[in-house]
């Protein structure tokens, strides 16, 4: 029986909304280990159900005294990673050291106290340029970006554990996370903002004269790239259906996550119009590097192993709670109450 679950990165945006999840959708205490270097207290949910230990994963000895020693954990989600693309391109070892080595060390101390159960937030970067779409979770996978490859990484070193020593592993890969919890206060802040809904809804917010369309000559419908954009609670429940499937006895593996639909960025930009009434001006701008031209997710594994379903269907639907996030905190969590 799964009873506390241990959430690295617990107050990040994707580990935030799982924390949510989990104290709606099972009978768990929440054990949330975060550093607040990218996330937010006040994310964290006041509940005799969650407790917050503010620390650093990658810290041993911390993490045995602190967390392992102290509490029976069950399961670990593991949310902690750098995510910018570019700055892993130029920053390799940084990337290497926080999202392969911090990992490598939390599995250590989980080794030691023999705790079963591990899911893990990769992405869709592990494919790198996909050669199929919608893209099936066994496609090749050969990543074209430090941030992609620090994933894959893991991945591998997941398979050895559990090949070695029994652990049982679910690892989630995230196509475009977006959107907000539609009821409680917490959404989606990066310092600097880097994708693509926020920015688009940071010129609805008259924070910005206009959002820059990265490169029109992409092949696609419209020229602009396509991305899977997935709810962030459809994403959170994904993580409790993969660890009830362990729990039950399922065998690890790879799951895709995403809606199955693709949205070039011109489409984007169109449902935030429609859905914030702003004018929103759109820009042409030269490619961003490292752009595929289109990244759907064949999720059908996911939906039929797991029993994932998803509650968002539509872009639309999607923008509409990232918008309310948005108006309610044009500072993100700076100025949230
Ligand atoms: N994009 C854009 N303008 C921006 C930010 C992003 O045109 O200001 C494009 C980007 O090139 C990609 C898509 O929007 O094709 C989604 O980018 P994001 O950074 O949100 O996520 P990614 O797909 O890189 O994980």
């Amino acid at each position: 029986e799964v009873k506390n679950v241990l959430v690295c990165g617990g107050a990040g945006y994707i580990g935030s909304h799982t924390v949510l999840e989990l104290t709606r959708q099972s009978d768990s205490t929440v054990y949330i280990l975060d550093n607040l270097s990218t996330g937010y207290e006040k994310t964290i949910p006041k509940s005799d159900r969650v407790v917050f230990i503010n620390g650093d994963v990658s810290d041993v000895d911390f993490v045995d005294r602190e967390v392992f020693s102290k509490y029976k954990i069950d399961a670990v989600m593991h949310f902690c990673a750098l995510i910018v693309v570019p700055e892993s391109v130029t920053n390799p070892l940084k990337y290497y050291d926080n999202n392969v080595v911090g990992t490598l060390r939390l599995l250590q101390v989980m080794q030691k106290h023999e705790v079963p159960y591990f899911i893990f937030s990769s992405t869709a970067a592990v494919f790198g340029i996909p050669e199929t779409s919608p893209i099936d979770p066994s496609a090749a996978t050969v990543p074209i970006n430090p941030y992609g490859e620090t994933k894959l990484v893991v991945e591998r070193m997941l398979r050895w554990c559990s090949e070695a020593y029994g652990l049982k592993f679910a690892s989630l890969r995230y196509f475009n996370a977006c959107g907000a919890d539609k009821e409680i206060n917490i959404g989606e802040c990066h310092k600097p903002e880097s994708h693509l809904i926020p920015i688009i809804l940071q010129v609805a917010l008259g924070q910005r004269e206009n959002v820059q369309v990265f490169g029109d000559d992409y092949n696609t419908v419209d020229g602009t790239c396509v991305r899977d954009y997935i709810h962030v609670t459809d994403l959170a429940t994904a993580h409790i259906r993969a660890l009830e499937y362990l729990a039950k006895g399922g065998k690890s593996d790879v799951f895709n996550l995403g809606s199955g639909l693709g949205y070039t960025v011109k489409e984007v930009v169109d449902a935030c119009r429609k859905v914030t009434g702003h004018p929103i001006p759109a820009v042409v701008s030269p490619r961003r590097g490292g752009d595929p031209d289109s990244l759907v997710a064949g999720s059908k594994k996911a939906e039929e192993v797991l029993g994932w379903t998803r509650k968002y269907d539509s872009i639309e639907k999607i923008v509409e709670t990232a918008w309310r996030w948005h108006k309610n905190n044009p500072h993100g969590f700076d100025h949230a109450h």
